[in-house]
Protein backbone atom coordinates (compact mmCIF):
# COMPACT_ATOMS: atom_id res chain seq x y z
CA UNK A 1 0.00 0.00 0.00
CA UNK A 2 1.16 3.43 -0.80
CA UNK A 3 1.83 5.72 2.01
CA UNK A 4 1.01 8.91 0.96
CA UNK A 5 -1.19 12.20 1.94
CA UNK A 6 -5.10 12.23 1.25
CA UNK A 7 -5.81 13.49 -2.26
CA UNK A 8 -6.17 17.16 -2.41
CA UNK A 9 -6.82 18.93 -6.08
CA UNK A 10 -4.35 21.04 -7.11
CA UNK A 11 -5.17 25.21 -6.20
CA UNK A 12 -5.23 27.19 -9.26
CA UNK A 13 -2.28 29.96 -10.23
CA UNK A 14 -3.96 32.85 -9.25
CA UNK A 15 -3.81 35.44 -12.71
CA UNK A 16 -4.57 38.54 -10.46
CA UNK A 17 -0.85 38.64 -9.52
CA UNK A 18 1.54 40.30 -11.46
CA UNK A 19 4.45 37.56 -10.49
CA UNK A 20 2.39 34.99 -12.12
CA UNK A 21 1.62 36.25 -15.21
CA UNK A 22 5.09 37.60 -15.51
CA UNK A 23 6.16 33.76 -14.86
CA UNK A 24 3.45 32.15 -17.52
CA UNK A 25 5.46 35.22 -20.19
CA UNK A 26 8.43 33.68 -18.95
CA UNK A 27 6.81 30.21 -19.60
CA UNK A 28 6.09 31.24 -23.00
CA UNK A 29 9.88 32.31 -24.08
CA UNK A 30 10.89 29.13 -22.85
CA UNK A 31 8.43 27.04 -25.09
CA UNK A 32 8.97 28.99 -27.87
CA UNK A 33 12.70 28.54 -27.57
CA UNK A 34 12.27 25.00 -26.99
CA UNK A 35 8.96 23.19 -27.63
CA UNK A 36 8.10 25.19 -30.75
CA UNK A 37 8.80 23.80 -33.74
CA UNK A 38 9.13 20.23 -32.09
CA UNK A 39 8.84 17.37 -34.08
CA UNK A 40 7.40 14.14 -32.33
CA UNK A 41 7.59 10.67 -33.64
CA UNK A 42 5.48 7.49 -32.66
CA UNK A 43 6.73 5.87 -29.43
CA UNK A 44 6.27 2.06 -30.07
CA UNK A 45 7.55 -0.31 -27.56
CA UNK A 46 9.58 2.70 -25.99
CA UNK A 47 11.58 3.55 -29.02
CA UNK A 48 10.61 6.95 -31.55
CA UNK A 49 9.69 5.74 -34.91
CA UNK A 50 9.20 7.97 -37.66
CA UNK A 51 6.83 8.16 -40.16
CA UNK A 52 6.96 9.57 -44.12
CA UNK A 53 3.93 11.51 -43.66
CA UNK A 54 3.95 14.26 -41.27
CA UNK A 55 0.85 15.88 -39.33
CA UNK A 56 0.99 19.53 -38.91
CA UNK A 57 -0.18 21.45 -35.40
CA UNK A 58 -0.99 25.22 -36.52
CA UNK A 59 -1.44 27.93 -34.21
CA UNK A 60 -5.30 29.06 -34.27
CA UNK A 61 -4.66 32.09 -33.05
CA UNK A 62 -2.11 32.86 -36.06
CA UNK A 63 -2.46 30.74 -38.82
CA UNK A 64 0.32 31.50 -40.45
CA UNK A 65 2.81 30.19 -37.45
CA UNK A 66 3.47 26.13 -37.70
CA UNK A 67 3.68 25.04 -33.55
CA UNK A 68 5.35 21.43 -34.68
CA UNK A 69 4.73 17.89 -36.27
CA UNK A 70 4.09 14.69 -35.38
CA UNK A 71 4.17 11.39 -36.85
CA UNK A 72 1.33 10.37 -38.98
CA UNK A 73 1.08 6.44 -38.08
CA UNK A 74 -0.28 3.69 -40.67
CA UNK A 75 -2.27 1.13 -40.33
CA UNK A 76 1.21 -0.91 -40.07
CA UNK A 77 2.89 1.01 -36.81
CA UNK A 78 -0.76 0.28 -35.24
CA UNK A 79 -0.91 -2.96 -35.75
CA UNK A 80 2.93 -3.07 -34.58
CA UNK A 81 2.10 -1.61 -31.63
CA UNK A 82 -1.20 -3.33 -30.51
CA UNK A 83 1.52 -6.22 -31.05
CA UNK A 84 3.84 -4.81 -28.91
CA UNK A 85 1.28 -4.02 -26.38
CA UNK A 86 0.00 -7.47 -25.85
CA UNK A 87 3.81 -8.61 -25.11
CA UNK A 88 3.89 -5.69 -22.56
CA UNK A 89 0.61 -6.82 -21.04
CA UNK A 90 2.30 -9.93 -19.53
CA UNK A 91 4.44 -8.40 -17.47
CA UNK A 92 2.74 -4.96 -16.74
CA UNK A 93 -0.33 -6.69 -15.24
CA UNK A 94 1.95 -8.88 -12.79
CA UNK A 95 3.43 -5.76 -11.19
CA UNK A 96 2.06 -4.92 -7.74
CA UNK A 97 -0.83 -2.17 -7.92
CA UNK A 98 1.30 0.03 -5.68
CA UNK A 99 4.12 -0.30 -8.09
CA UNK A 100 2.27 0.75 -11.19
CA UNK A 101 0.58 3.76 -9.23
CA UNK A 102 4.19 5.48 -8.06
CA UNK A 103 5.05 5.79 -11.64
CA UNK A 104 1.31 8.01 -12.14
CA UNK A 105 3.00 9.99 -8.69
CA UNK A 106 6.67 10.78 -10.46
CA UNK A 107 4.88 11.63 -13.59
CA UNK A 108 2.59 14.14 -11.64
CA UNK A 109 5.66 15.16 -9.89
CA UNK A 110 7.52 15.72 -13.21
CA UNK A 111 4.25 17.75 -14.40
CA UNK A 112 3.93 19.97 -11.29
CA UNK A 113 7.37 21.24 -12.24
CA UNK A 114 7.11 21.46 -15.79
CA UNK A 115 3.49 23.28 -15.11
CA UNK A 116 3.38 27.13 -16.62
CA UNK A 117 5.10 25.16 -20.09
CA UNK A 118 2.69 22.44 -20.60
CA UNK A 119 0.43 25.64 -19.98
CA UNK A 120 1.90 27.60 -22.07
CA UNK A 121 2.42 24.97 -24.82
CA UNK A 122 -1.41 24.98 -24.63
CA UNK A 123 -1.82 28.49 -25.26
CA UNK A 124 0.25 28.49 -28.29
CA UNK A 125 -0.73 25.23 -30.01
CA UNK A 126 -4.37 25.35 -29.07
CA UNK A 127 -5.45 28.66 -28.07
CA UNK A 128 -6.37 28.62 -24.21
CA UNK A 129 -5.29 31.70 -21.90
CA UNK A 130 -3.56 31.39 -18.93
CA UNK A 131 -6.52 30.40 -16.51
CA UNK A 132 -8.07 27.97 -18.71
CA UNK A 133 -4.91 26.38 -19.48
CA UNK A 134 -3.64 26.29 -16.03
CA UNK A 135 -6.94 24.34 -14.79
CA UNK A 136 -6.20 21.95 -17.14
CA UNK A 137 -2.71 21.28 -16.64
CA UNK A 138 -4.03 21.25 -12.69
CA UNK A 139 -6.42 19.16 -13.41
CA UNK A 140 -4.00 16.71 -15.27
CA UNK A 141 -2.05 16.60 -12.19
CA UNK A 142 -5.05 16.05 -10.28
CA UNK A 143 -5.90 12.53 -12.22
CA UNK A 144 -2.76 10.75 -11.46
CA UNK A 145 -2.78 11.76 -8.51
CA UNK A 146 -6.25 10.48 -7.78
CA UNK A 147 -6.16 7.54 -9.92
CA UNK A 148 -2.73 6.58 -8.46
CA UNK A 149 -4.64 6.38 -4.77
CA UNK A 150 -7.71 5.08 -6.35
CA UNK A 151 -6.13 2.40 -7.27
CA UNK A 152 -5.48 0.96 -3.91
CA UNK A 153 -8.80 -0.31 -3.53
CA UNK A 154 -8.65 -2.56 -5.85
CA UNK A 155 -5.52 -4.43 -5.21
CA UNK A 156 -5.53 -8.04 -4.09
CA UNK A 157 -7.46 -11.22 -3.25
CA UNK A 158 -11.12 -9.79 -1.29
CA UNK A 159 -11.04 -6.35 -2.88
CA UNK A 160 -14.70 -6.03 -2.89
CA UNK A 161 -16.56 -7.39 -0.50
CA UNK A 162 -18.77 -11.34 -0.30
CA UNK A 163 -20.82 -12.60 1.97
CA UNK A 164 -19.18 -15.05 4.44
CA UNK A 165 -20.23 -18.63 3.49
CA UNK A 166 -19.46 -22.00 5.82
CA UNK A 167 -16.71 -24.33 4.82
CA UNK A 168 -15.45 -22.19 2.20
CA UNK A 169 -13.32 -18.98 1.51
CA UNK A 170 -14.59 -16.86 -1.34
CA UNK A 171 -13.04 -13.84 -2.78
CA UNK A 172 -13.26 -11.24 -5.07
CA UNK A 173 -10.84 -9.60 -6.96
CA UNK A 174 -10.12 -6.85 -9.90
CA UNK A 175 -7.98 -8.08 -13.09
CA UNK A 176 -7.14 -5.65 -16.09
CA UNK A 177 -8.68 -6.99 -19.08
CA UNK A 178 -5.83 -6.29 -21.19
CA UNK A 179 -4.98 -3.98 -24.52
CA UNK A 180 -7.00 -0.94 -25.19
CA UNK A 181 -7.13 1.89 -27.61
CA UNK A 182 -7.52 5.46 -25.88
CA UNK A 183 -8.97 8.14 -28.53
CA UNK A 184 -8.86 11.58 -27.34
CA UNK A 185 -9.99 15.49 -28.48
CA UNK A 186 -7.70 18.14 -28.95
CA UNK A 187 -9.97 20.54 -26.59
CA UNK A 188 -8.57 19.24 -23.13
CA UNK A 189 -5.78 17.78 -25.09
CA UNK A 190 -3.47 17.77 -21.66
CA UNK A 191 -5.76 16.33 -18.74
CA UNK A 192 -8.33 14.19 -20.85
CA UNK A 193 -5.36 12.76 -23.40
CA UNK A 194 -3.27 11.76 -19.60
CA UNK A 195 -6.45 11.18 -17.54
CA UNK A 196 -7.70 8.52 -20.52
CA UNK A 197 -4.49 6.54 -20.20
CA UNK A 198 -3.50 7.34 -16.94
CA UNK A 199 -6.37 5.35 -15.80
CA UNK A 200 -6.27 2.08 -17.62
CA UNK A 201 -2.73 1.77 -17.15
CA UNK A 202 -2.53 2.11 -13.38
CA UNK A 203 -5.22 -0.73 -13.20
CA UNK A 204 -2.94 -3.06 -14.96
CA UNK A 205 -3.83 -2.58 -18.96
CA UNK A 206 -1.45 -1.42 -22.08
CA UNK A 207 -2.92 1.82 -24.01
CA UNK A 208 -2.49 2.93 -27.22
CA UNK A 209 -2.70 6.61 -26.92
CA UNK A 210 -4.62 8.35 -30.26
CA UNK A 211 -4.29 12.07 -29.77
CA UNK A 212 -6.17 14.72 -31.87
CA UNK A 213 -5.05 15.95 -34.87
CA UNK A 214 -4.77 19.84 -33.78
CA UNK A 215 -3.39 18.67 -30.44
CA UNK A 216 0.18 16.44 -30.42
CA UNK A 217 2.55 18.59 -29.15
CA UNK A 218 1.23 19.04 -26.11
CA UNK A 219 0.07 15.01 -26.07
CA UNK A 220 4.22 14.65 -27.14
CA UNK A 221 5.33 15.84 -23.95
CA UNK A 222 2.82 14.05 -21.78
CA UNK A 223 4.33 10.75 -22.97
CA UNK A 224 7.55 12.02 -22.69
CA UNK A 225 6.68 12.93 -18.58
CA UNK A 226 5.44 9.33 -18.13
CA UNK A 227 8.18 7.54 -20.00
CA UNK A 228 10.59 9.82 -17.67
CA UNK A 229 8.52 9.12 -14.73
CA UNK A 230 9.12 5.22 -15.61
CA UNK A 231 6.41 3.44 -17.76
CA UNK A 232 8.21 0.48 -18.89
CA UNK A 233 8.55 0.00 -22.72
CA UNK A 234 5.32 -1.34 -24.63
CA UNK A 235 3.06 -0.33 -21.76
CA UNK A 236 1.82 3.36 -23.35
CA UNK A 237 2.19 3.68 -27.06
CA UNK A 238 1.88 6.96 -28.69
CA UNK A 239 0.58 6.82 -32.02
CA UNK A 240 -0.31 10.34 -33.43
CA UNK A 241 -2.14 9.64 -36.72
CA UNK A 242 -5.73 10.10 -38.16
CA UNK A 243 -8.85 9.20 -36.68
CA UNK A 244 -10.41 7.58 -39.84
CA UNK A 245 -7.50 5.67 -40.42
CA UNK A 246 -5.41 4.22 -37.64
CA UNK A 247 -8.37 4.86 -35.38
CA UNK A 248 -10.85 3.14 -37.15
CA UNK A 249 -8.03 0.26 -37.46
CA UNK A 250 -7.83 -0.31 -34.18
CA UNK A 251 -11.31 0.23 -32.72
CA UNK A 252 -12.24 -2.41 -35.19
CA UNK A 253 -9.26 -4.87 -34.87
CA UNK A 254 -10.00 -8.39 -33.24
CA UNK A 255 -7.18 -7.86 -30.82
CA UNK A 256 -8.76 -4.59 -28.94
CA UNK A 257 -10.34 -5.43 -25.85
CA UNK A 258 -11.34 -2.08 -24.55
CA UNK A 259 -11.89 1.57 -26.26
CA UNK A 260 -12.46 4.47 -24.30
CA UNK A 261 -13.12 7.69 -26.69
CA UNK A 262 -13.98 11.49 -25.88
CA UNK A 263 -14.99 13.07 -28.69
CA UNK A 264 -18.26 14.04 -30.75
CA UNK A 265 -21.50 11.88 -30.45
CA UNK A 266 -20.97 11.61 -34.16
CA UNK A 267 -17.76 9.52 -34.46
CA UNK A 268 -18.64 8.02 -30.52
CA UNK A 269 -21.11 5.99 -32.34
CA UNK A 270 -19.88 5.05 -34.97
CA UNK A 271 -17.30 3.75 -32.94
CA UNK A 272 -19.67 1.92 -30.86
CA UNK A 273 -21.62 0.48 -34.22
CA UNK A 274 -18.24 -0.89 -35.66
CA UNK A 275 -16.69 -1.78 -31.81
CA UNK A 276 -19.69 -4.26 -31.32
CA UNK A 277 -19.07 -6.51 -34.63
CA UNK A 278 -17.44 -9.24 -33.92
CA UNK A 279 -14.20 -9.90 -35.97
CA UNK A 280 -13.07 -13.29 -37.27
CA UNK A 281 -11.14 -14.74 -34.00
CA UNK A 282 -11.68 -12.42 -31.60
CA UNK A 283 -12.56 -13.59 -28.28
CA UNK A 284 -14.37 -11.37 -26.15
CA UNK A 285 -17.30 -8.75 -26.39
CA UNK A 286 -14.96 -5.35 -26.61
CA UNK A 287 -15.49 -2.39 -23.96
CA UNK A 288 -16.62 0.81 -25.00
CA UNK A 289 -16.54 3.73 -22.91
CA UNK A 290 -17.86 6.97 -24.61
CA UNK A 291 -18.09 10.13 -23.94
CA UNK A 292 -19.20 12.39 -25.78
CA UNK A 293 -20.98 16.35 -26.96
CA UNK A 294 -23.74 18.07 -24.70
CA UNK A 295 -26.05 20.68 -25.70
CA UNK A 296 -25.53 22.34 -22.18
CA UNK A 297 -28.57 24.47 -20.20
CA UNK A 298 -28.46 26.70 -17.65
CA UNK A 299 -31.95 27.65 -16.43
CA UNK A 300 -32.70 30.92 -14.61
CA UNK A 301 -36.20 31.32 -12.62
CA UNK A 302 -37.74 34.19 -11.28
CA UNK A 303 -36.43 33.38 -7.45
CA UNK A 304 -33.02 33.67 -8.62
CA UNK A 305 -29.86 36.12 -7.68
CA UNK A 306 -29.77 37.34 -11.53
CA UNK A 307 -26.63 38.76 -10.66
CA UNK A 308 -25.04 35.08 -9.72
CA UNK A 309 -27.16 33.95 -13.23
CA UNK A 310 -25.08 36.55 -15.37
CA UNK A 311 -21.93 35.71 -13.96
CA UNK A 312 -22.77 31.75 -13.68
CA UNK A 313 -23.91 32.02 -17.93
CA UNK A 314 -20.93 34.45 -19.07
CA UNK A 315 -18.70 31.92 -17.77
CA UNK A 316 -19.81 28.56 -18.35
CA UNK A 317 -21.02 29.97 -22.30
CA UNK A 318 -17.65 32.02 -23.29
CA UNK A 319 -14.32 30.23 -20.73
CA UNK A 320 -12.23 28.87 -23.95
CA UNK A 321 -14.43 29.76 -26.56
CA UNK A 322 -17.32 27.49 -25.60
CA UNK A 323 -15.35 24.63 -26.79
CA UNK A 324 -16.23 22.77 -23.97
CA UNK A 325 -18.61 20.12 -23.96
CA UNK A 326 -19.33 21.31 -20.55
CA UNK A 327 -20.44 24.78 -21.96
CA UNK A 328 -23.39 26.36 -21.23
CA UNK A 329 -24.94 26.41 -25.10
CA UNK A 330 -28.52 27.10 -24.13
CA UNK A 331 -29.62 30.11 -21.65
CA UNK A 332 -33.17 28.97 -20.97
CA UNK A 333 -34.84 31.83 -18.89
CA UNK A 334 -38.28 32.32 -17.08
CA UNK A 335 -40.31 34.71 -19.21
CA UNK A 336 -41.02 37.61 -16.31
CA UNK A 337 -37.51 37.97 -15.53
CA UNK A 338 -35.86 37.28 -19.12
CA UNK A 339 -35.02 41.09 -20.08
CA UNK A 340 -33.29 41.42 -16.72
CA UNK A 341 -31.08 38.42 -17.50
CA UNK A 342 -30.25 38.96 -20.94
CA UNK A 343 -29.82 42.52 -20.90
CA UNK A 344 -27.17 41.52 -17.98
CA UNK A 345 -25.63 38.34 -20.11
CA UNK A 346 -25.06 40.61 -23.23
CA UNK A 347 -23.28 43.68 -21.36
CA UNK A 348 -21.49 41.65 -19.51
CA UNK A 349 -20.20 39.56 -22.50
CA UNK A 350 -19.78 42.65 -24.47
CA UNK A 351 -16.72 43.43 -22.18
CA UNK A 352 -14.53 40.27 -22.91
CA UNK A 353 -11.87 40.77 -25.22
CA UNK A 354 -10.58 38.86 -28.01
CA UNK A 355 -7.18 38.22 -28.90
CA UNK A 356 -4.52 35.48 -28.38
CA UNK A 357 -4.26 32.90 -26.08
CA UNK A 358 -0.71 34.05 -25.26
CA UNK A 359 -1.87 37.39 -24.69
CA UNK A 360 -4.27 36.44 -21.77
CA UNK A 361 -7.61 37.60 -23.69
CA UNK A 362 -10.87 35.98 -22.67
CA UNK A 363 -11.98 35.00 -25.99
CA UNK A 364 -9.64 33.29 -28.60
CA UNK A 365 -9.22 31.65 -31.81
CA UNK A 366 -11.84 28.33 -32.33
CA UNK A 367 -9.29 25.58 -32.98
CA UNK A 368 -9.56 24.90 -36.92
CA UNK A 369 -10.78 25.44 -40.08
CA UNK A 370 -13.27 22.80 -40.01
CA UNK A 371 -14.55 24.29 -36.33
CA UNK A 372 -14.76 28.09 -37.60
CA UNK A 373 -16.50 26.50 -40.84
CA UNK A 374 -19.22 24.60 -38.74
CA UNK A 375 -19.26 27.62 -36.62
CA UNK A 376 -19.52 30.60 -39.33
CA UNK A 377 -22.88 28.32 -40.74
CA UNK A 378 -24.66 28.83 -37.46
CA UNK A 379 -23.67 32.00 -37.00
CA UNK A 380 -25.63 32.11 -40.79
CA UNK A 381 -28.79 30.29 -39.54
CA UNK A 382 -28.85 32.74 -36.46
CA UNK A 383 -31.06 35.51 -38.09
CA UNK A 384 -33.96 33.01 -38.38
CA UNK A 385 -33.90 30.81 -35.82
CA UNK A 386 -33.70 34.03 -33.50
CA UNK A 387 -32.59 37.70 -32.76
CA UNK A 388 -28.60 38.08 -32.86
CA UNK A 389 -28.40 40.24 -29.53
CA UNK A 390 -24.87 40.12 -29.90
CA UNK A 391 -21.38 39.39 -32.36
CA UNK A 392 -22.63 37.17 -35.29
CA UNK A 393 -19.57 37.31 -37.24
CA UNK A 394 -16.67 34.78 -37.57
CA UNK A 395 -13.83 37.24 -38.55
CA UNK A 396 -11.11 35.24 -39.06
CA UNK A 397 -8.95 38.64 -37.19
CA UNK A 398 -8.03 39.91 -34.00
CA UNK A 399 -5.62 42.82 -33.43
CA UNK A 400 -3.92 42.09 -37.08
CA UNK A 401 -3.63 38.65 -36.75
CA UNK A 402 -5.04 35.90 -38.64
CA UNK A 403 -6.87 33.37 -37.03
CA UNK A 404 -9.83 31.18 -36.40
CA UNK A 405 -11.85 34.17 -34.62
CA UNK A 406 -15.15 33.96 -33.96
CA UNK A 407 -17.43 36.86 -32.11
CA UNK A 408 -18.94 35.85 -29.01
CA UNK A 409 -22.20 35.46 -30.21
CA UNK A 410 -25.75 35.98 -28.28
CA UNK A 411 -29.06 34.58 -30.12
CA UNK A 412 -32.38 35.72 -28.37
CA UNK A 413 -35.92 34.26 -28.52
CA UNK A 414 -34.33 30.95 -30.29
CA UNK A 415 -37.22 28.34 -30.17
CA UNK A 416 -36.65 24.91 -28.36
CA UNK A 417 -36.78 23.08 -31.10
CA UNK A 418 -34.59 25.20 -33.60
CA UNK A 419 -31.50 23.64 -35.04
CA UNK A 420 -29.49 26.42 -32.71
CA UNK A 421 -31.20 25.15 -29.30
CA UNK A 422 -30.87 21.36 -30.53
CA UNK A 423 -27.46 21.09 -31.72
CA UNK A 424 -23.57 20.99 -30.46
CA UNK A 425 -22.03 24.18 -32.27
CA UNK A 426 -18.97 23.79 -30.26
CA UNK A 427 -17.72 27.64 -29.61
CA UNK A 428 -18.81 30.68 -28.83
CA UNK A 429 -22.52 31.04 -29.63
CA UNK A 430 -25.73 30.81 -26.79
CA UNK A 431 -28.92 30.41 -27.30
CA UNK A 432 -31.62 32.12 -25.39
CA UNK A 433 -34.95 30.00 -24.86
CA UNK A 434 -37.47 32.19 -23.00
CA UNK A 435 -39.68 29.58 -20.81
CA UNK A 436 -43.44 30.60 -19.07
CA UNK A 437 -42.33 29.64 -16.24
CA UNK A 438 -40.18 27.14 -14.10
CA UNK A 439 -41.77 23.90 -14.90
CA UNK A 440 -41.70 25.28 -18.60
CA UNK A 441 -38.16 25.56 -18.06
CA UNK A 442 -37.39 22.19 -17.22
CA UNK A 443 -39.20 20.97 -20.29
CA UNK A 444 -36.48 22.82 -22.36
CA UNK A 445 -33.57 22.08 -20.44
CA UNK A 446 -34.81 17.80 -21.69
CA UNK A 447 -35.59 18.77 -24.60
CA UNK A 448 -32.54 17.57 -25.91
CA UNK A 449 -30.92 14.04 -26.86
CA UNK A 450 -27.46 15.07 -24.75
CA UNK A 451 -27.00 15.01 -21.01
CA UNK A 452 -23.90 15.96 -20.31
CA UNK A 453 -23.91 18.94 -18.10
CA UNK A 454 -26.77 21.30 -16.71
CA UNK A 455 -27.46 24.24 -14.12
CA UNK A 456 -30.45 26.07 -11.93
CA UNK A 457 -30.05 29.18 -10.29
CA UNK A 458 -32.82 29.38 -7.94
CA UNK A 459 -33.95 30.35 -4.64
CA UNK A 460 -36.54 27.93 -4.59
CA UNK A 461 -35.73 25.03 -2.18
CA UNK A 462 -38.64 22.75 -3.78
CA UNK A 463 -37.09 23.13 -7.19
CA UNK A 464 -33.90 22.41 -6.59
CA UNK A 465 -35.02 19.43 -5.50
CA UNK A 466 -37.23 18.43 -8.34
CA UNK A 467 -34.21 19.66 -10.62
CA UNK A 468 -31.79 16.81 -8.54
CA UNK A 469 -34.18 14.33 -9.75
CA UNK A 470 -35.63 14.95 -13.00
CA UNK A 471 -32.69 17.38 -14.87
CA UNK A 472 -31.22 14.59 -17.18
CA UNK A 473 -27.79 15.52 -17.03
CA UNK A 474 -24.63 13.61 -15.60
CA UNK A 475 -23.56 16.87 -13.75
CA UNK A 476 -25.72 19.06 -12.65
CA UNK A 477 -24.70 22.65 -10.99
CA UNK A 478 -27.28 24.85 -8.48
CA UNK A 479 -26.34 28.72 -7.95
CA UNK A 480 -22.80 28.34 -10.44
CA UNK A 481 -21.82 27.47 -13.86
CA UNK A 482 -21.92 24.92 -15.49
CA UNK A 483 -18.38 24.09 -16.23
CA UNK A 484 -15.35 23.38 -14.41
CA UNK A 485 -15.85 19.80 -12.86
CA UNK A 486 -12.43 19.18 -10.46
CA UNK A 487 -11.38 15.67 -10.18
CA UNK A 488 -12.71 13.64 -7.39
CA UNK A 489 -14.81 17.04 -6.33
CA UNK A 490 -17.48 16.19 -9.05
CA UNK A 491 -16.81 13.20 -10.63
CA UNK A 492 -17.55 13.74 -14.85
CA UNK A 493 -19.50 12.34 -17.71
CA UNK A 494 -22.73 12.19 -19.37
CA UNK A 495 -26.05 11.14 -19.98
CA UNK A 496 -28.04 10.06 -22.99
CA UNK A 497 -26.49 10.53 -26.10
CA UNK A 498 -23.78 12.55 -24.17
CA UNK A 499 -22.08 9.24 -23.36
CA UNK A 500 -21.99 6.35 -21.19
CA UNK A 501 -21.43 8.14 -17.95
CA UNK A 502 -18.07 6.51 -17.17
CA UNK A 503 -17.58 9.55 -14.34
CA UNK A 504 -14.23 10.29 -14.94
CA UNK A 505 -12.47 11.51 -11.98
CA UNK A 506 -14.82 9.32 -9.52
CA UNK A 507 -14.89 6.75 -7.36
CA UNK A 508 -15.39 3.94 -9.59
CA UNK A 509 -13.60 4.94 -13.15
CA UNK A 510 -11.01 2.90 -12.89
CA UNK A 511 -13.32 -0.33 -12.52
CA UNK A 512 -14.34 0.39 -16.26
CA UNK A 513 -10.83 -1.21 -17.18
CA UNK A 514 -11.04 -4.32 -15.06
CA UNK A 515 -13.17 -7.02 -15.01
CA UNK A 516 -13.73 -9.03 -11.83
CA UNK A 517 -13.14 -12.64 -10.87
CA UNK A 518 -14.51 -14.68 -8.03
CA UNK A 519 -12.88 -17.81 -6.30
CA UNK A 520 -13.99 -20.18 -4.41
CA UNK A 521 -11.95 -22.76 -2.38
CA UNK A 522 -13.46 -25.50 -0.73
CA UNK A 523 -12.20 -26.44 2.47
P1 LIG B 1 -13.87 14.22 -32.79
O1 LIG B 1 -14.93 13.22 -32.54
O2 LIG B 1 -13.82 14.87 -34.10
O3 LIG B 1 -12.43 13.54 -32.57
C1 LIG B 1 -12.07 12.90 -31.37
C2 LIG B 1 -11.00 11.87 -31.67
O4 LIG B 1 -11.55 10.85 -32.48
C3 LIG B 1 -9.78 12.42 -32.41
O5 LIG B 1 -8.61 11.89 -31.85
C4 LIG B 1 -10.02 11.89 -33.83
O6 LIG B 1 -8.82 11.73 -34.55
C5 LIG B 1 -10.66 10.55 -33.55
N1 LIG B 1 -11.45 9.98 -34.65
C6 LIG B 1 -12.09 10.61 -35.67
N2 LIG B 1 -12.71 9.72 -36.47
C7 LIG B 1 -12.46 8.48 -35.96
C8 LIG B 1 -12.84 7.16 -36.34
N3 LIG B 1 -13.60 6.91 -37.42
N4 LIG B 1 -12.42 6.13 -35.58
C9 LIG B 1 -11.67 6.35 -34.47
N5 LIG B 1 -11.27 7.58 -34.08
C10 LIG B 1 -11.67 8.64 -34.81
O7 LIG B 1 -13.98 15.28 -31.59
P2 LIG B 1 -13.10 16.60 -31.35
O8 LIG B 1 -13.49 17.64 -32.34
O9 LIG B 1 -11.66 16.24 -31.21
O10 LIG B 1 -13.60 17.03 -29.89
C11 LIG B 1 -14.72 17.79 -29.65
C12 LIG B 1 -15.88 16.92 -29.23
O11 LIG B 1 -15.53 16.19 -28.06
C13 LIG B 1 -17.12 17.71 -28.85
O12 LIG B 1 -18.25 17.05 -29.34
C14 LIG B 1 -17.10 17.69 -27.33
O13 LIG B 1 -18.36 17.90 -26.73
C15 LIG B 1 -16.55 16.34 -27.07
N6 LIG B 1 -15.95 16.23 -25.73
C16 LIG B 1 -16.62 15.51 -24.79
C17 LIG B 1 -16.10 15.42 -23.49
C18 LIG B 1 -16.80 14.63 -22.43
O14 LIG B 1 -16.20 14.36 -21.38
N7 LIG B 1 -18.05 14.24 -22.61
C19 LIG B 1 -14.92 16.08 -23.18
C20 LIG B 1 -14.26 16.80 -24.18
C21 LIG B 1 -14.79 16.87 -25.46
Amino acid sequence: MLKIQEYRPQPFIDFTKEENVQAYRAALKKVRAELVGKHYPLVIDGERVDTAEKLTSLNPCDTSEVVGTTAKATTQDAERALQGAWRAFDSWKKWDMDARARILLKASAILKARRLEACALMSIEVGKNYAEADVEVAEAIDFLEYYARSAMKYAGFGAAETTWFEGEENGLMFMPVGVGVSISPWNFPCAIFLGMLAAPIVAGNCVIAKPAEDSGLIAGMMVDILLEAGLPAGVLQFLPGVGKEVGEYLTTHAQTRFITFTGSRAVGLHINEVAAKTQPGQKWIKKVILELGGKDGLIVDETADLDVAVTAAVQGAFGFNGQKCSAMSRLIVVDSVYDAVVGGFVERTKALKVGTGEENANITAVVNQMSFDKIKSYLELAPSEGKVLLGGQATGEANGKQGYYVQPTIVGDVKRGARLAQEEIFGPVVSVIRAQDWQDALDIANSTEYGLTGGVCSRDRARLEQARHEFEAGNLYFNRKITGAIVGVQPFGGYNMSGTDSKAGGPDYLANFMQLKTVTERW
